[in-house]
């Protein structure tokens, strides 16, 4: 798998860190590891076949992990890149995704259904486990954060693992959802003193790295409040496996 950092950031405008999402290149196809609304224009920015994106995962409806669906949506209906294709596109979200984007679809009757090639919207419950394409399983986990917010981890046929965690606040099991995973892609809203019980601080998020002996851990979904800060040089005093800290533009083979 390779991953490629879109955006490390969150809803909040910021110069150098975007909106989350992240594209993954796996042996059976492509992924977005949600979709803010920055994401289709740093998709061409970073060189992604966006034409060609096989699936989406919608990790809770936040709009800094929901909001660039549907301007997608309108903007593939019209893309001379998406005219000729016929493979269809995969929505994955938590139950009340098909609803959310159905009525704004319908508020500004803007037919985001109507494309060139099929568009499916796959809902799927927390503990599931099912082939997100061929070749590229997957199992969902319930975060602290939202309602629906869910945590995924995906496994290639060749054993390679990678769990997403999205936005979370602390929970133990975490640590057991992302047991020795190649790489814990995990949130990190705050370095200290987090002011949101449903997000991660650096220590909490360190807990976590060594509670599931993960061979490496990247940190993302990064405030303003992180700016300035070596966050790599305070994650190596908590824990001293490896810590990526994620930065748009990032590529890196899992
Ligand atoms: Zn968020
Ligand atoms: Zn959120």
């Amino acid at each position: 798998m390779k991953l490629t950092v879109l955006g490390s950031g969150t809803s909040i405008p910021h110069a150098r860190r975007s909106s989350p999402a992240n594209w993954l290149d796996t042996a059976g196809g492509t992924l977005l590891l949600d979709m803010g609304s920055a994401a289709l224009h740093r998709m061409a920015e970073e060189g992604c076949e966006w034409w060609n994106l096989d699936a989406v995962w919608v990790s809770h409806f936040h709009l800094d992990h929901f909001g660039g669906v549907a301007p997608f949506l309108f903007g593939t209906r019209y893309a001379p890149q998406t005219q000729g294709r016929t493979k269809p596109l995969t929505i994955y979200g938590p139950r009340g995704t098909r609803k959310l984007l159905t009525r704004f679809d319908e508020a500004g009757d803007y037919k985001l259904f109507k494309q060139p090639f099929p568009v499916e919207v796959l809902e799927v419950s927390p503990r599931a486990e099912f082939e997100l394409f061929e070749g590229l399983s997957a199992e969902t986990f319930s975060t602290p954060h939202t309602s629906e917010s869910l945590a995924v981890r995906l496994t290639e046929a060749n054993g390679t693992s990678l769990v997403y965690t999205s936005d979370t606040g602390f929970t133990d099991a975490l640590a057991g959802f992302a047991r020795a995973a190649n790489l814990f892609l995990m949130e990190c809203s705050f370095f200290r003193s987090k002011p949101i019980a449903r997000h991660l601080e650096l220590e909490e998020a360190m807990r976590l790295a060594r509670q599931s002996q993960a061979r490496r851990v990247m940190l993302t979904h990064l405030y303003p409040e992180w700016d300035g800060v070596d966050i790599e040089a305070e994650a190596r005093r908590l824990w001293d496996g490896e810590t990526i800290e994620a930065r748009d533009g990032l590529r890196i083979e899992i």
